[in-house]
């Protein structure tokens, strides 16, 4: 039974928190694709982790989770990260894997990372980890990957700074690297959790290109990116917030009016700490976008919807969120290519009561307040698709379930 959990937005959606809640069921947790651009919190015991490689599984104590095919990695952020494990009492070693075939970031790629974004017409405002560049060698066959560390011949073509750069670091990665594909093959059966980075709508293909993340981060891209087969994936879970955030630039058609509406914008962002995990940057804050979601829910087979942060909603009397965009005058309710088409586009929005009570301690669906369910329950008519993982809090204890991905037969029904 093999679950993949994507961002059905623009990232930071919460899917950190959610691998976290999930992987106390799954056997193996594999990331499929980035590097250590993304950033997942994690809150709990009341401690929090700020995780960027290592897969979000890692803080259950049995669990192995596995660095995948699909992903970049920096060794430098990869030992800095575990050795924070290690000083929080998390003791990984024997547990973390990692893809003989991951691309490796060698420093170098942050300067030219920074260097194409400051030249480009119109900055992505990339994350300057070096990502863009590293998937960008892959594509040009110029990368240099976990096992080829260990190809003589290729060893001896690096420049002097990236062998004194991975020098220290060989014996460690050597000890980590698997065949990924083999222990999937070896794993069938089992319950595998697959987590990508940051969302769907930053994916290179189906995403605001080129305002996306060079990796991918469609559901498509978690079987690829762990080594397995389109037909191993079982189910697809759509992480999404009641609101919706995009860091850096790129179309973001409903955004709110930093003038006009700059309470509530700073409302949100506050209540909701919107602030990145690897930049600090304030992330750009607006209503939930359905547009956006359906084409992400059709765009990646999405067979459950998760919901986070509706709790960031409960002081309002009123919620909105957008069911099309007026582009020029036209009403439109699929998801525009057109970049110039999405920066004009403007929010229809459709209005919803406030439940003015906090969330808290709503432990399941019927918890919920009356104008909570009928907020969940026309997003799950707009998209065709259930919402079935609900948080109302950043604890892993503030979130329950409608129904449980991991179980058998559940393809079939939609948990409502
Ligand atoms: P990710 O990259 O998708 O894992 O998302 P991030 O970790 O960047 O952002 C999610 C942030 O929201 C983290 O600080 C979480 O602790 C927090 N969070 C997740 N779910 C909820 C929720 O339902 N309510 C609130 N208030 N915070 C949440």
């Amino acid at each position: 039974m093999n679950t993949v959990v994507i961002g059905a937005q623009w990232g930071d959606e919460g899917k950190g928190k959610i691998v976290d809640y999930l992987a106390s069921s799954a056997d193996v947790i594999v990331r499929y694709s980035g590097g250590a651009n993304a950033g997942h919190t994690i809150v709990t015991g009341g401690k929090q982790y700020a995780l960027h490689l290592v897969p979000s599984g890692i803080l259950y104590p049995d669990k192995t989770v596995y660095l995948g095919m699909g992903m970049v990695i920096d060794p430098a952020a990869l030992f800095t990260e575990l050795a924070m494990l290690k000083e929080n009492g998390i003791d990984w070693e024997g547990r973390v894997f990692i893809s003989d075939r991951a691309h490796l970031v060698f420093p170098r790629y942050r300067e030219i990372d920074k260097k194409r974004d400051s030249e480009r017409k119109h900055p992505i405002g990339t994350t300057g980890r070096g990502i863009g560049t590293a998937y960008s060698m892959k594509s040009e066959r110029d990368g240099i990957r976990i096992a080829d560390l260990f190809w003589k011949e290729k060893t001896a073509e690096l420049d002097e700074a990236d062998r004194a750069f991975i020098a220290p670091y060989i014996e460690r990665l050597e000890k980590m690297k698997v065949d990924i594909t083999a222990e999937m093959y070896r794993l069938k059966g089992k319950k595998i959790l697959l987590e990508g980075a940051q969302g769907a709508l930053l994916d290179l293909d189906a995403g605001t290109y080129p305002y996306v993340s060079s990796g991918m981060s469609c559901a498509s891209g978690a079987p690829v990116g762990a080594g397995m087969g389109p037909r191993d994936i079982d189910r697809v879970l759509g992480v999404f917030k009641a609101y919706s955030t995009r860091v850096g630039n790129g179309p973001m058609p409903t955004e709110f009016n930093t003038e006009t509406q700059s309470e509530l914008y700073h409302y949100v962002r506050e209540t909701g700490r919107e602030y990145g995990v690897t930049t600090g940057r304030p992330r750009r804050c607006g209503y939930l976008d359905l547009v956006a979601l359906r084409y992400a829910c059709r765009t990646n087979s999405i067979s459950d919807l998760v919901l986070t942060h509706l709790d960031i909603y409960d002081e309002l009397d009123g919620i909105e969120a957008c069911v099309a965009y007026d582009i020029d005058g036209k009403i439109v309710t699929d998801f525009p290519a057109d970049i110039g088409a999405l920066n004009k586009a403007k929010p229809v929005l459709e209005q919803f009561k406030g439940w003015k009570t906090s969330l808290k301690n709503c432990r399941s669906y019927a918890d919920l307040p009356e104008q909570a369910r009928s907020y969940v329950e026309f997003i799950e008519d707009y998209c065709g698709t259930p919402v079935n993982i609900i948080s109302v809090g950043y604890e892993r204890s503030d979130t329950f379930m409608r129904l449980d991905p991991f179980t058998r037969g559940a393809e079939h029904g939609n948990g409502l």
